[in-house]
């Protein structure tokens, strides 16, 4: 092997993971692609030998070491074994930008061709609700906590911006619920805000996450780049994809400070495993990202304008691609690719530069306000009684307390003092929201309010079973908390 060459891990993975994956890599070498394969296990054989997260420690090491994977589909086994391994993967190595491309391919028709779709969706990878912290609050009520950090939301926008000016795009657009989860998805739409003016270069806008759908399918053309929250991403970008063809063609990477792991979005077709059916395209589309990655500009051009004209051909194409009876097989397939190596089509290759991604520390820095107020308590409790009977009993429990009982919700919604004519629907799980009668400002210590938190506590888990108190602060004047739905 050449000095010149990057090593990168490759994972065949389960089903028809090993046959994309020889065709990807035959494609690549007769381009002359400057990688080498350290060839690295995962998912169903893992699991089966008893490693609950589907990656030996060989693989994670490999991919440590190059900080580079290919990665076909791995099987999360259902009914044994532990968690995805992917979602190992992603954690590990803590891959935080997920990039999926959406581009119009040539020769695949769709409702929407001729429109000229060509757009990136920029998914945060870690946070989210999918930090999976779940928890069964009573045996009725299942409460998932959506955590989004600043410097969580600053690294994935900072990765969009980045992206369009490697890849020269023109907009990024920051899609949010931040009318509905004013902290949490709001927190992405502030931060965007902060990034934006230092990319004066592109166009900045946001866009509610619902209308992003519609306008997805009303408009598609009209998005670049499009940067989002974890299961927002997840789901537009699925969207996106069938808009051009569907997930069995679109490809991926996840990138992180210490790893890029390149995969197909689809799985391990096990229905076809091992015929010699299988599509490799997104595998070798996913494959022409990673060449993109390290640089190899010209390689990934090469490759890619060779798969548009097999593509725009039409007649060389796997089963999934063709008119019933009409396929060939993944190495006909992977052939005729080779053979159109060096070949040009109608459709260019965009223009990319290196993407440079900013390293961030390990551990972010800690900012504390400059003022920091304690002004009350969210008490989560459990009870069959109705809003009135809670209440009066919250009430009297606050009595001769520094506390006061501001209000009772049920599901985010005042349910007391009640709001005449309102029907909601009562569960056995209410918020009680206690307001000390004097808010106490927070020294460098924070330790104030304490005892009179544990006496309040202790009073209510008296007569009731709680299972979650929140603090309510105030951070330099500013509520660090939502007000429930009518109150
Ligand atoms: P899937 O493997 O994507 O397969 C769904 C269907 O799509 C297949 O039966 C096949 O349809 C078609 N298909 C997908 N990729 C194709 C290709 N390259 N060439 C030709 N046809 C293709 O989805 P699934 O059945 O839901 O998942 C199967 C396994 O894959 C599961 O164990 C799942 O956990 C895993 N998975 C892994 C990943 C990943 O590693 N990133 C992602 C998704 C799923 P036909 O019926 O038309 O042949």
């Amino acid at each position: 092997m050449s000095a010149t060459k990057t090593k990168v891990t490759a994972l065949p993975g389960d089903g028809i993971g090993p046959e994309v994956m020889a065709a990807t890599m035959r494609i690549l070498e007769a381009a002359n692609a400057p990688v080498e394969w350290e060839m690295a296990e995962g998912g169903a054989e893992v699991f089966k030998k008893g490693i609950i997260t589907g990656v030996p420690r060989e693989t994670l090491d490999s991919i440590a070491r190059n900080g580079l994977a290919l990665k076909s589909p791995l099987e999360t086994p259902v009914g044994y074994g532990g968690k995805s391994a992917n979602v190992t993967l992603r954690k590990h190595f803590e891959l935080y930008a997920n990039i999926r491309p959406v581009r119009e391919l040539p020769g695949i028709t769709t409702p929407y061709t001729g429109r000229g779709i060509d757009m990136v969706i920029v998914r945060e990878n870690v946070e989210d609700v999918y930090a999976g912290i779940e928890h069964m609050q009573t045996t009725t009520v299942a409460q998932c906590l959506k955590l989004m950090t600043a410097p969580g939301c600053e690294r994935i926008i900072r990765a969009a911006y980045e992206l369009a000016l490697a890849e020269e795009r023109k907009k990024v657009t920051t899609a949010t619920k931040a009318n509905i989860m004013k902290l949490t998805e709001g927190l992405m739409k502030r931060v965007a805000e902060m990034v934006a003016p230092e990319f004066a270069s592109l166009k900045s806008d946001h866009i509610i996450i619902d209308n992003c759908a519609h306008q997805l399918v009303i408009k598609p053309e009209a998005f670049d780049v499009i940067v989002t929250s974890n299961m927002n991403g997840d789901i537009i970008s699925d969207l996106a994809a069938g808009l051009v063809g569907g997930l069995g063609i679109a490809p991926s990477s996840n990138l992180g400070d210490h790893a890029a792991m390149f995969e197909a979005v689809h799985g391990s077709a096990p229905d076809i495993a091992g015929k010699g059916l299988a599509n490799p395209t997104a595998l070798l589309s996913a494959a022409i990202m990673l060449l993109r990655h390290i640089g190899a500009f010209d390689v990934a051009a090469t490759v890619e304008q060779a798969l548009f004209i097999t593509l725009a051909e039409g007649k060389n194409l796997t089963g999934d691609l063709s008119p019933r009876g009409h396929g060939v097989g993944t190495l006909a397939y992977t052939d005729k690719i080779i053979a159109n190596l060096g070949r040009t089509s109608n459709q260019p290759s965009r223009s990319y530069k290196k993407l440079e991604l900013k390293t961030w520390p390990k551990l972010t820095a800690h900012s504390e306000p400059n003022a920091r107020e304690l002004v009350g308590i969210d008490v989560f409790l459990e009870t069959d009684l109705g809003a009135e009977e809670l209440g009066k009993a919250l009430e009297a429990i606050a009595q001769d307390s520094p506390f006061v009982l501001n209000g009772i919700s049920n599901r985010g919604v005042q349910v007391y003092p009640p709001n005449e004519g309102q029907q909601t629907f009562l569960v056995d799980h209410f918020a009680s929201r206690f307001m000390f009668k004097k808010p106490i400002p927070l020294s460098a210590s924070k330790s104030e309010g304490q005892p009179e938190i544990s006496y309040l506590v202790q009073r209510i888990g008296a007569k009731f079973t709680w299972m979650h108190i929140e603090k309510l602060q105030r951070f330099d004047g500013k509520d660090a908390f939502e007000r429930p739905q009518g109150a």
